[in-house]
């Protein structure tokens, strides 16, 4: 028998919880602040865009979308995040990939504040996560991979976990986040001999490759625990009909993954406007 995760629910809860501690905020005359910074036309990222807009607004999270005039180079992307990274009223700030040609996350992403980094896109909240320093966010990805496997009671702490997919801004982190709650890890990535094998040997399985239906029957033991980050409309990197019946627990796509990195963006987002309260 596989359970599907409802990846909507989980979602809901945490936006719950999210616009609860807004209100506390508001009452106390924080506003907590969003800034998205859209350096390009793209309608995929347009129409995320749109729905990080409606869950800032449900919650109580002020969003300001800044869309750059096209085209944008890299001086243009680092001047306004700077400018945002300064400005009291945003609590998060996010830079919406794809980036245009000539601009690398990793770079323009340093002009980012740690404090304000909601999708970890600044390598130094990468660092911060893997040196276990408090201050900085993981990205809303890996975050919500581990609140989907918080939320289903999924015991991490000495068992066999296995990312596909060594991205910064997903394998990684999230194998940093699986490690610090002592799963024992294993990364793999398009030089991995044996894929299936090396995935059979996990009992917490999760598909970051961008590659669809990558994971199939031959890569799932008997009960694991599988997320697919993979996102909609292309399809995800779990072969879903393959591996249903086999695996334990299962995220979908669309459904899953998806809808919990927004309410992570959101929950982050409020964290940030929280410290910023304190101080
Ligand atoms: P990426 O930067 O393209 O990285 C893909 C990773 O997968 C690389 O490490 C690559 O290995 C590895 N890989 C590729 N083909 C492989 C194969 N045949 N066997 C094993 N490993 C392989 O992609 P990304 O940005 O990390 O995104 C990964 C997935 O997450 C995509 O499906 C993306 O749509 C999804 N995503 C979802 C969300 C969400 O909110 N749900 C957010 C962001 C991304 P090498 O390093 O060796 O090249």
């Amino acid at each position: 028998m596989t359970r599907l995760v409802d990846g909507r629910a989980i979602a809901a809860a945490s936006a719950e919880q999210a616009a609860a501690a807004a209100a506390r905020l508001r009452a106390a005359r924080t506003v907590p602040g969003l800034a998205v910074l859209l350096p390009t036309g793209d309608p995929g990222a347009a129409w995320y865009v749109r729905s990080i807009e409606r869950a800032a607004a449900r919650a109580g999270v002020d969003c300001q979308v800044h869309r750059l005039p096209e085209p944008a180079g890299p001086a243009e992307i680092t001047g306004r995040l700077a400018e945002l990274s300064a400005d009291p009223a945003v609590h998060g700030i996010i830079c919406q990939t794809p980036l245009p040609p000539g601009a690398a996350l990793a770079v323009v992403g340093q002009a980012i504040d740690v404090a304000k980094d909601v999708d970890g896109a600044n390598p130094a909240s990468l660092g911060r996560l893997a040196a276990g320093l408090p201050g900085a966010f993981p990205p809303a990805t890996a975050a919500a991979v581990l609140e989907i496997l918080r939320h289903e009671d999924v015991a991490l702490r000495g068992r066999r976990a296995v990312v596909v997919g060594r991205s910064v801004v997903v394998g990684k982190p999230t194998a940093l986040l699986l490690l610090a709650e002592d799963a024992t890890m294993t990364i793999c990535h398009s030089r991995t001999r044996d894929l299936a094998a090396v995935c059979r040997e996990a009992e917490v399985l999760v598909a970051a490759a961008g590659r669809t239906g990558l994971i199939g029957a031959d890569h799932v033991a008997p009960g694991a625990v599988v997320i697919d980050v993979g996102t909609n409309p292309v399809p995800g990197g779990v072969d879903a009909a393959a591996v249903t019946g086999l695996a334990g627990l299962l995220t979908p796509v669309p459904g899953g993954v998806g809808p919990v990195t927004t309410a992570m963006l959101i929950q982050h987002t409020v964290q940030a406007a929280g410290h910023a309260a304190a101080r």
